[in-house]
């Protein structure tokens, strides 16, 4: 569950082709970061796997069906952004519990849910607050949370940690490597910071101007970058 197969993928805002041709195979349970700098295309990438935003051309499988044109919500995914987006007049069990409200889950499965997320996320002491009564990391948590509930086949992050200080930064950087280990579900993270990308990933998938420059393992495109825009973004000594 949870493999992503891009194949040709290809964006165009009228005349402008951002997205340039792009084959991708994303396999079960993995995690994989699009690095690049900003403007290369990262986010709508994203955005086009999450159906958030049209494709233009090609083909985007999620576990060998064809789902190119389907809406957001038939293909199981769950997008987290930087800005948590949560309900101020909800407390913190409302808002990880509202998508689920929404498709008429009875409210006994909608607790279990929630509860368990909270146990994971460590959220379990906030349930009855406010999102304004909690610190920038927590609400970036209960975000998560939302997705969890949900239980998507993969997760789909757009720079999640942007809006955090440092400190917090390092601290859910190592909270989300603990949630991929703790669910195993696939992963797509999108952020322009190297050291995010090198301890998260089990794959990088390096983007220039829309197209791939290189994808591996931390490890091999740090050892063996593709070219300078590789070795330069990995800060690599090459
Ligand atoms: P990144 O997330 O890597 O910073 P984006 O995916 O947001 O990059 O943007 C890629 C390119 O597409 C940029 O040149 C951006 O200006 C352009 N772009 C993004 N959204 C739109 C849009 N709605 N209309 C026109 N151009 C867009
Ligand atoms: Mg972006």
């Amino acid at each position: 569950m949870g493999a992503i197969d891009l194949r040709k993928i290809e964006k165009w805002y009228g005349d402008l082709q951002v997205i340039k041709g792009i084959d991708l195979q994303i396999n079960e349970g993995e995690f994989v970061v699009f690095v690049g700098p900003s403007g290369c295309g990262k986010s709508t990438l994203l955005r086009m796997i999450g159906g958030l935003e049209e494709i233009s051309r090609g083909t985007l499988e999620i576990d060998g069906a064809d789902v190119t044109s389907d809406p957001p919500s038939k293909r199981g995914l769950s997008m987290v952004f930087q800005s948590y987006a949560l309900y101020p007049h909800m407390s913190v069990r409302e808002n990880m519990g509202f998508s689920l409200k929404t498709a008429g889950a009875p409210k006994s499965e909608i607790d279990a849910k929630v509860d368990e997320a909270a146990r994971v996320l460590k959220l379990e002491p906030y349930l009855d607050r406010r999102p304004k009564a909690l610190s920038g990391g927590q609400r970036q948590r209960v975000a998560i949370g939302r997705s969890i509930v949900r239980d998507p086949t993969a997760f789909l992050f757009d720079e999640p940690l942007s809006n955090l200080d440092a400190a917090l930064r390092v601290e859910m950087r190592y909270e989300i490597a603990k949630l991929h280990n703790a669910l195993g579900r696939t992963m797509i993270y999108v952020t322009h910071d190297q050291v995010e990308a090198m301890t998260l990933a089990d794959r990088i998938v390096v983007l220039e101007y829309g197209t791939i420059a290189q994808v591996g393992t931390p490890r091999e495109l740090y050892q063996t970058p593709a070219n300078l825009f590789v070795a330069q973004f990995i800060g690599s000594p090459a």
